[in-house]
């Protein structure tokens, strides 16, 4: 199973909610096209399913990691030029699963930003990159958004307390899918990935024990660029999907 070929995106996007299980996936597969629609003059927020309580490699004390984790993200998104960071409650790392409760407080978010784009982690498993990608948290957060998306932020009678809360219908026209098998659009990142390098620093409980970080991200964006007909550059590769 995989994504068919990628829609032309949508050249009208005012919004965009990125919705991702943890601190640090946003950076890893997208902080470069971030960064990249913040300059286009794109409205670009962050919701995150979990604060990360299950990461880390140190002997940081595990009850601290959740704010240590909240306060990287924020400083990472700033590094992009992105704000705006929403956290849910009530989930936990390597326990996500797209239960009605997650596709609910998902339909609240995007009732609430009312975005044109959302940008996600991908539901299909990468049988090639179990490690990563394939993430349980990543897949359920993939689901739970196209679930929220389709059928349910739009149809005003889904999850009727948020109506009755006052958050109307809303219609998301498109999502972009990280982490997925055979991405087809790529985004040339190569003007933004200091920003993008720095974000990835601003985790630093995830990312300081790398012992060549910005050479890691070279290669490996450097081979998407390559892939897609921009060698020399460095790329990040997504599937967009028309969800009006
Ligand atoms: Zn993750």
């Amino acid at each position: 199973m995989s994504f068919p070929p990628s829609a032309p995106p949508l050249p009208d996007v005012s919004r965009v909610l990125c919705v991702f299980a943890h601190p640090d996936d946003v950076d890893f597969g997208s902080a470069g096209t971030v960064a990249a629609w913040v300059d286009a003059g794109i409205e670009v927020s962050y919701l995150l399913v979990t604060r990360g309580d299950a990461g880390g490699f140190d002997d940081t004390p595990r009850h601290e990691m959740p704010l240590l984790r909240e306060a990287e993200q924020r400083a990472a998104a700033a590094a992009v030029g992105v704000e705006t960071v929403e956290f849910l409650e009530g989930y936990r790392d390597g326990s996500v699963t797209a239960s009605l409760e997650l596709r609910r407080d998902l339909v609240a978010a995007i009732r609430r930003h009312r975005p044109d784009r959302i940008l996600t982690s991908s539901p299909l498993r990468r049988w090639d990159r179990i490690a990563g990608p394939s993430h349980p948290d990543h897949l359920a957060t993939g689901e739970a958004v196209t679930c929220a998306v389709y059928p349910d932020a739009r149809n005003p009678f889904a999850h009727p307390e948020l109506a009755a809360a006052g958050l109307a219908a809303w219609t998301v026209r498109e999502i972009w899918y990280s982490g997925g098998p055979d991405p087809d659009h790529a985004v040339d990142v190569t003007g933004v990935f200091d920003r993008k390098l720095a974000a990835l620093r601003a985790h630093a409980s995830q990312t300081s024990h790398l012992p060549d970080l910005e050479g890691m991200l070279r290669e490996r964006l450097g081979a998407l660029a390559t892939a897609h007909g921009l060698p020399g550059r460095v790329c990040e590769a997504f599937t967009v999907i028309r969800t009006e």
